[in-house]
This record gives structure tokens, sequence and C-alpha cells, in this order.
């Protein structure tokens, strides 16, 4: 089975592959320009070289009018050479109460003119006849003559009538009626070398162009059908199209991505059951040892446990805010709130939960900061800010938590002088399950997903948000919400 075959199966649709439609539309435009080419060539080539021939009739007729006497003689030359076609002058004059016509000197008569090939009494008749059409055309007529014997060889003149006294002249050009048969002969040819180069370039173009366009785009769609196995090796470079290098460009990110997010997974799933085990150890441990040794069973030992506890209910707790945020379940509640006040009372809430830890927290404020969000989601990312501070704190143990003002919006930032962050885990640090230390050697360790939730809060509401750090001096966490304005509008 083909690869395309599979693609009409999966889709249940019968679809073309891309080289198929470029041939097909290639054949069909040079299908279409050669038969726009043989028309011209037979069905018009009469109609176009009659209509030609009199165009040329009309413009000769003005020119040797023009001319004077001299020069007639050489322009009708001139011109009959160029135009391949007859030139005669006749005058016509009353004798015996009869009209007469006589051929002038000046006339150039080609072979095949009619007024060569018919005999003299038809010629007069002829002349008197168009003489006679032209007068009542206004002075011009063109006329189709047919040989009475040849049914196929017909002329076309035209006469023009000029009037001197009493005496008329005919000016009549003759020339074939159809182009010359060797000229039709060479059209014929080039048009069947032109045919068949034409479906020959054809081919030939729409082979390499479906080629060029369909090679890369298969492999995207091989690298694009591989995704969904696992296979995150991305697409093979490819600068030809700049459509079709973006495409690859954007798959690849795409991949690179998804990798990344199995491999965040996979660490989440050994992180969480680490974190949890720990926990979950100590308080199985702590438990067993209260319930054999009596003299063990004392309030700090209850409070071990409460606090591995308490530990166990944060990570699940996590866990089920991002699955929340990230399902789009999470409503957006927004209100007007002092973001100052409420900051105040949560660092007031830590200071006193850690104090007994060592921790010391301190806050500086510019006062009132009307905000209007979501205030739990506010607190949330407020809190996820300070945990870190907190749990990457090392033996500093200090926290200091900023709410300034800047113009029309209030800049919060939460500040230790703990570990730091490497310069280059700085980025990822907002990833889904991204941890610095994978090792899982400290004992309080979080499981990669306060700053995603943080992120996911801030993104929402497009408020900036950042990092600085330094290893060994520590971090400053920060964010900016504008502040709200009178018309209700944040
Ligand atoms: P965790 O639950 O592991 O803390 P977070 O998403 O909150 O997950 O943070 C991601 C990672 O960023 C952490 O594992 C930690 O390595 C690093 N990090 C976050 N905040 C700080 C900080 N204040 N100081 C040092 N490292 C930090």
């Amino acid at each position: 089975m083909t690869e395309d075959d599979k693609i009409v199966k999966k889709s249940g649709k019968r679809r073309f592959g891309l080289r198929s439609v470029i041939f097909f539309w290639m054949t069909v435009f040079s299908l279409v320009i050669i038969a726009a080419l043989w028309l011209s060539q037979t069905v018009f080539l009469d109609f176009v070289y009659k209509n030609t021939m009199q165009k040329r009739m009309l413009d000769a007729t003005d020119t040797l009018v023009m001319s004077d006497t001299e020069n007639f003689r050489r322009n009708a030359a001139l011109l009959a050479e160029r135009n391949q076609f007859s030139v005669s002058v006749y005058c016509v004059y009353e004798n015996d109460g009869m009209l007469v016509p006589v051929k002038s000197g000046d006339s150039i008569e080609l072979v095949g003119a009619v007024t060569r090939n018919i005999t003299r009494q038809e010629r007069d008749k002829l002349i008197l006849f168009l003489l006679k059409e032209a007068k009542s055309e206004g002075g011009k007529v063109f006329y189709e003559y047919r040989f009475p014997e040849e049914a196929d060889n017909s002329r076309l003149l035209y006469a023009s009538v000029y009037s001197d006294a009493n005496t008329d002249y005919l000016l009549l050009l003759d020339c074939s009626f159809q182009p010359v048969e060797s000229v039709v002969m060479l059209f014929t040819v080039q048009l069947v070398l032109v045919t068949l180069l034409t479906l020959a370039l054809s081919m030939v173009l729409s082979f390499f162009l479906s080629r060029r366009i369909a090679s890369p785009l298969q492999n995207i769609e091989r690298a694009a059908r591989g995704l969904p196995k696992g296979e995150y090796g991305g697409v093979e470079k490819t600068d030809r199209y700049r459509e079709i290098s973006e495409l690859s460009e954007t798959l690849t990110d795409a991949a690179e991505e998804l990798r990344r997010t199995d491999r965040y997974q996979k660490e989440l799933i050994a992180n969480v059951s680490h974190d949890l085990r720990t926990p979950l150890t100590t308080v199985i441990g702590y438990g067993e040892v209260m319930r054999d040794i009596e003299s063990e069973r004392t309030p700090e030992n209850v409070q071990v446990i409460i606090d591995e506890a308490r530990r166990l209910s944060d990570i699940v707790s996590d866990l089920l805010v991002l699955s929340r945020y990230q399902s789009g379940e999470s409503e957006d509640e927004r209100e007007f709130f002092d973001l100052d006040e409420e900051i105040k009372d949560t660092v007031e809430r830590y200071r006193r939960m850690k104090a007994a830890q060592g921790f010391t927290f301190t806050y500086e404020s510019d006062g009132e900061a009307e905000v209007y969000c979501d205030r739990v989601k506010m607190m949330q990312v407020f809190s996820n800010l300070v945990n870190n501070a907190v749990n990457y704190s090392g033996d500093a143990r200090e926290i200091s938590v900023f709410c300034r003002r800047e113009g029309n919006t209030v800049r919060v930032s939460v500040k230790d002088r703990g570990i730091g962050i490497p310069e280059d885990e700085l980025p990822r640090i907002w990833d889904r399950y991204y941890k610095v230390d994978k090792t899982h050697s400290r004992a309080r360790i979080g499981s990669g997903i306060g700053l995603s939730i943080v992120k996911k809060i801030l993104d929402e509401y497009n408020a900036p948000y950042g990092a600085e750090s330094r290893v060994g001096e520590g971090s400053t966490f920060w964010f900016v919400l504008p502040l709200a304005s009178d018309d209700g509008v944040s």
C-alpha cells in the first residue's frame, strides 16, 4: 500500500496527491494553449487574414490617393510587393452614350489578379459593376470575386472611386482571399512543433515542479505522522520555499514542545510519586512508632505527621488547580480590590506561619493599589511566588515583598536571598513540570507546577512578569498589573 493510498483510506474520501494535481493542471493549461493556437491557425486564420488584408488595402488606398503622379507608380510598386496585392487604375468615360473603362499605364497586376485572368469584356463588366457598387456605398467597396470555374479560388477586391470633371477613376486593389498555401503549410508545421514542445515542456515542468513541492511536504507529513508515536525528530530543514520552510519550522517547534512536555510529564510522574512517597513514608513511620512506643506519642511527633500530611495536600491541590486551569474550567471572576491590602495580609500570615522556622518577611508598598481582576487567582500567583521564595531561600531565610506603583500600574516583587537559578535555566522555569534540580535531593522540593500556574494566570491577563536571579545570591520574581481606572476597566 502506498503512502497516498493510506491517506485516502484514512480520510475515507478520494483525494488526489499534489503531484497528480499539478500534473493534471499543467496538462490542462498546455492543452488550452494548444487548442487556442490551433483555433487561431485554422478556424480564425482566414478571418484574421481577411481583416488584415482589408486594413492594408484601406491604408494602401489612402497612400496612393495622396501620391502625386510622379510618385504614384513607385508607391504602387512598393505596396504591391510588400502586401502581395495588385494595383490597377481605371478611368471610366462616356463614348457614344456608353461607359467605357480604360486601364491606366500605372497599373501593376500580379499573377492571379482577376483582371489578368478574364476576358476584356468580362473585365469591363466587372469594373462598371464595381463602380456602381462603390458609388452606392459612398465611394468604396470590398468585393469577393469567385472565378466561375474554380470554386475554391476567390479574390478580395477593393474598389474606390475618385471623380474628376466628368471622368470617374477607379482604383482597384486585388489580392488572394485566402492566405497563400505555402504560408499555411509553414504555419501548420510550426504549430505541430510548438504543440509537441509545449506538451513535452509541460510534462517535464510538472514532473519537476511537483517533485520539488511535494517532496518537502511529504517529509513534513511523515514527521507529523510520527508525532503521536513519540517520534519527535522534527523535519529536515528545507529553505526552498518560504511557506514550506515556515511550516517545517513550526512542526519542528511543535515536535520539540511535545518532546519537552512528554519528558516533563514523565518527570512529573516520577516527581509526584517521589514527593508523595516521602511524606507518606514519614507519616507511616511516625504513625507506627507512636502506635508501638508510648513515649513517642508527643505533640512534636503529631506535628510532624500534620506537617507532612499538609505537604501532601499542597501537592495534590497544586495538581488540581493546574488541571482546572488547563481544562479551561476555572471561571474568571473579576472584581475591584486593593492589592496592597491583600498582599499585606498574606505576608502577615506567612510571617506568623514561618517565624518559628527563622524566616523574616519585610513588606514595602506605596499604599493603596486598586486593581480589577480575579482576587483568588491573583493571590494564588502571589502565594506561589512566596512559597517558592520560602522553599528555595536556603539558609538566608529573608524574604522581601514590594508593591510599587509605576504610572498606571502596580509592580509586585518577591525577593529572596536563597540559592538562585542558573541563567540558562531561567527561561525554562515557567514550563510545566520544570524543576531546576531534578535529583530530588532537597527535602522541600515542589512538583514543578507552581510557576506554570503563575504563568497561565498572568498570561490570561496579558500581565508582564519575569524573574531575575543569580546563583547563590537569590532571586526576584515580579509581575505587573494595571491599576483600575475610574470607568471600571482595568
Ligand atoms: P516547584 O513546585 O518545583 O517549586 P515551580 O513551578 O514553582 O515548581 O518552580 C519551578 C522551578 O523553578 C523550581 O523547581 C525551582 O527549581 C525553580 N525556582 C522557582 N522559584 C525559585 C526561587 N525563588 N529560587 C530558586 N529557584 C526557584
